[in-house]
């Protein structure tokens, strides 16, 4: 077995003067000077430096936060389509004039690999320029008599205010995913982003404060339970969306029901890859190293869950170590080339060590990695876990890391009842060359997407989204626009 080794020799600065932004609360179009009581430390997980303090939000300050996006919310809901669509194409820009800082911000804040960061930064400028676009080409239900002298139109509305709350693997990119679509949409909106991943967050509130009328877009910064928790409560709150874990999504939909306001849960994922005897199996483990390492496997999509058929699994097992064992692990600063970094957290490090343990206890093989590599920082060499039974707890919870399991199978029923047999539903993939295959295996699959030779390949165009206990409600594409808006129907009697 190859050990990987750190790279962390590189000497590339990722905070210079003048990235870092406000650490305060974002309300009204300023950020707050008043001095919170609490602060939470953020964290560089490949140095464990502490980069920055962020205040911890209250109540009260979601209270004020939202009171702005109530002040805000007729008046944004009432610009054109043609000018929002200028506004959100004002933001795209910004954000492409300032992707260099928000990369480097990025990968010191959440230990992504610069190639990472740099996707996640084109991917955000890209959902607002596909928003812009999308919001004035809308589309509903002829106009027409449908009863007799009466004339139906029906109208698209914004909700009003949007609560969201995101998490700390993709913090610039899952904040966009919700902040376009809701702004597109006419709605006004508070974000709490992760406490361990608040800095693009703040800078893109920073960069944007000029484009935006005042209360249009509000950040609180702090904790799940208290921000978020008020958020997903508050009367004046018409929507509340999260992307987050299954926990998380539980308590905002538990506070959410006493005001029956709307839900949109983004929750975990846990992804089959269905690979059969007749699927090219090196084309499988190239998108293996990709798909499941990226992020450092932090990826709700990601390829974790590998279900061969036995009869290929030793050559597929080869083929696949091979590839995990040229991933480059490091620090960001060791330059372009790093291909996967560090975990987010000391915590999260924790849980994932945790979860090899336990697998290694129950007899389950590393055929590669399976152990932290190092430091300092929170890094996990890439893993690939063999003789994996069925139902194995590595295989059906949630790592989130650079673990990948590997089980084996013999028929196409077997294969397809054990892809479906997890609580998650978000993605999946199948590999063959059975035209047949490609459809029926693809339609039985359980989860939100499915990709036939490929995976963890998104569009702006395209939804996103789970079933089943990854949540529901769509990020991307017009669904997205969808569920940020509401429908009402105007009935004329044009009679009288
Ligand atoms: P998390 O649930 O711990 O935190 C997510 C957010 O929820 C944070 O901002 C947190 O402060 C907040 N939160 C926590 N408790 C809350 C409460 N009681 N009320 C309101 N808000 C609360 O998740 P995480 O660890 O930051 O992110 C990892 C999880 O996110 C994984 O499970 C992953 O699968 C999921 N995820 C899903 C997608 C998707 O598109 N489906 C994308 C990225 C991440």
């Amino acid at each position: 077995m190859t050990q990987h080794v750190l790279r962390s020799e590189g000497t590339t600065p990722l905070l210079r003067e003048g990235d870092l932004p406000p650490f305060r609360h974002f309300i009204d179009g300023r950020f707050l000077e008043a001095p919170a009581e609490q602060y939470t430390e953020v964290v560089d997980p490949c140095t464990e430096a502490v980069i920055a303090r962020v205040p911890e939000g209250t109540a009260d300050d979601v209270d004020r936060a939202v009171a702005a996006a109530d002040a805000a919310r007729e008046r944004w809901g009432r610009v054109v389509p043609r000018e929002r669509a200028a506004v959100l194409l004002r933001i795209a820009d910004r954000l492409a004039a300032n992707a260099d800082a928000l990369v480097r911000l990025e990968a010191a804040n959440a230990g992504k690999p610069l190639t990472v960061a740099r996707d996640d930064v084109e991917s955000s400028i890209d959902t607002f320029r596909f928003m812009a676009g999308a919001l004035r080409a809308t589309t509903s239900m002829a106009a027409g008599e449908y009863a007799e002298h009466h004339l139906s139109v029906i109208l698209r509305e914004p909700l009003g205010v949007v609560g969201v709350v995101t998490p700390w693997n993709y913090p610039l990119l899952m904040a966009v995913w919700k902040l376009a679509p809701i702004l597109a949409a006419g709605n006004t909106v508070v974000l709490k982003p992760s406490e361990q991943t608040p800095l693009t967050t703040l800078k893109f509130a920073e960069l944007v404060s000029d484009l935006l009328p005042p209360g249009v877009l509000n950040v609180v910064t702090g904790r799940g339970p208290v921000v978020g928790a008020r958020l997903a409560e508050h009367a004046d709150v018409a929507m509340i969306a999260l992307t987050g874990s299954v926990g998380s999504g539980r308590a905002v939909a538990r506070a959410a029901a006493e005001s029956l306001k709307r839900v949109h849960l983004e929750l975990g994922g846990k992804a089959p890859v269905v690979v059969f005897e007749d699927a090219d199996l090196k084309a499988a483990a190239a998108a293996l190293r990709n798909a499941g390492f990226w992020n450092s496997g932090q990826e709700c999509g990601a390829a974790c869950r590998v279900l061969v058929h036995a009869s290929v699994a030793d050559r597929f097992v080869a083929e696949i170590v091979r590839e995990v064992e040229e991933i480059t692990v490091g620090d960001p600063r060791a330059g372009e080339e790093v291909e996967m970094g560090s975990l987010v957290s000391k915590a999260h490090y924790e849980r994932v060590l945790d979860h090899l343990h336990r697998a290694e206890q129950k007899g389950i093989r590393a055929a590669t990695g399976g152990t932290a590599l190092e430091g300092p920082g929170y890094f996990v060499a890439p893993t690939v876990l063999v003789d994996v039974p069925e139902g194995a707890d590595i295989a059906r919870e949630e790592v989130f890391g650079p673990v990948v399991t590997v089980e084996t199978f013999t028929d196409e029923d077997e294969a397809i009842r054990r892809a479906n047999d997890v609580s998650f539903g978000l993605a999946a993939s199948v590999w063959t060359e059975n035209a047949r295959r490609t459809h029926t295996v693809a339609a039985r699959l359980d989860f939100g997407t499915v990709w036939v030779n490929s995976h963890l390949v998104l569009a702006n165009e395209v939804p996103w989204g789970g079933f089943k206990g990854s949540g529901y409600g769509r990020d991307l594409s017009l669904y997205a626009l969808d569920d940020y808006s509401r429908t009402k129907h105007v009935m004329h009697n044009y009679e009288r």
